[in-house]
């Protein structure tokens, strides 16, 4: 398939800087951006709505058919999730959604409610997708593929201070506890487990800030026009 612009995929592990990366690549490329983890987030709130429990798979999965998803772009570009139409983007930012959120990913009814969903939004390209499985499951086509490491220490770091700009407390070791639980439930699920596709520059950005970050998949999206 040849689309006149690139689909960006950006798989990483929790608070890597897959949404900063992705927001800045998106902003200076003029694609859209589309931020999946956001779908799932979604999904666990609505079930919360409806008093279901992130452990019953069967109730969990006919709300992820049953909900409309989708997003509105805010002035900078920043996508903003809607819920049936509400705007919901910032309650599913909590550390109980991150959980919730994990937990009903692995269930595969759910991805597969999801999946068309994220096709839907990148199939035309100029789009930067950031996930989990973008490079493996959702567009095993992308013209760009990254995956995004770093140690779990570091992102911890980060995930506490992106709370703290936001005005919540955090504590780093409860955080750094979640990530470890995270990362493991994210990378050993039986369905689209967390791991880099076979095609995927890796790019381990522990030490390196974003503008290096960003400017190597300018490079990346430069060499395959
Ligand atoms: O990226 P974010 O932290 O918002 O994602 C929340 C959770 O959603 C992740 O921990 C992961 O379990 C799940 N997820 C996924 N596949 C994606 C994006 C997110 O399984 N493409």
């Amino acid at each position: 398939m040849t689309r006149p612009r690139p689909v960006i995929a950006i798989d990483g592990p929790a608070g890597v800087g897959k949404s900063t990366t992705a927001r800045t690549l998106a902003r200076r490329l003029g694609y859209t951006l589309v931020d999946t983890g956001a779908l799932y987030r979604g999904v666990a709130l609505a079930a919360r709505d409806r008093g279901i429990s992130w452990d019953d798979e069967a109730a969990v999965m006919a709300v992820s058919n049953e909900i409309r998803l989708g997003f509105v772009s805010q002035g900078d570009g920043t996508p903003r999730l809607l819920v049936d139409g509400q705007d919901r983007a910032d309650e599913i930012r909590t550390p109980e959604l991150s959980a919730g959120a994990s937990q009903v990913s692995a269930y595969p009814g759910v991805r597969r409610a999801l999946l068309d969903i994220q096709r839907d939004l990148g199939r035309e390209g100029g789009v930067v997708l950031e996930g989990r499985d973008i490079g493996t499951v959702v567009f095993p086509d992308a013209e760009v593929k990254l995956f995004l490491t770093a140690s779990a220490e570091e992102r911890a770091r980060r995930r506490v201070k992106d709370l703290q700009d936001r005005g919540m407390t955090a504590d780093y070791h409860e955080i750094l506890a979640k990530i470890r639980s995270r990362d493991d439930a994210d990378s050993t699920r039986a369905i689209a487990p967390l791991r880099p596709a076979e095609d995927a520059v890796i790019l381990d950005s522990t030490s390196l800030d974003l503008e290096a970050v960003v400017q190597h998949v300018l490079e990346l999206v430069e060499s395959c026009n």
